[in-house]
């Protein structure tokens, strides 16, 4: 299993626990799910953390999002800021 790797993180993600790195292939499944956390950049073709989960069911979400990512490219275990 290919495991998120918090070195390589795309730099547009927000600073905070969640992050998306660049084994994101920028299939927008987790913008769907969570659409308030994650958002597409369409030039480069992948999502970024737009805003880190600050309630309950955002924290679900990415949760959901994290898991259901195809390619692992979501991790969780970024810094709290
Ligand atoms: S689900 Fe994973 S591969 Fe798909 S856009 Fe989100 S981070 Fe990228």
């Amino acid at each position: 299993m290919i495991l998120p790797d918090k070195v390589q993180k795309i730099a547009d993600n927000v600073p905070g626990k969640y992050y998306v790195d660049i084994r994101c292939i920028g299939c927008n499944v987790c913008a769907e799910i969570a659409p308030e956390n994650f958002r597409s950049d369409l030039e480069e073709g992948h999502e970024y953390i737009c805003k880190q989960p600050t309630t309950e069911t955002e924290e679900a979400l990415c949760l959901e999002a994290m898991e259901i990512c195809p390619v692992n490219a979501i991790g969780n275990d970024g810094v709290l800021e």
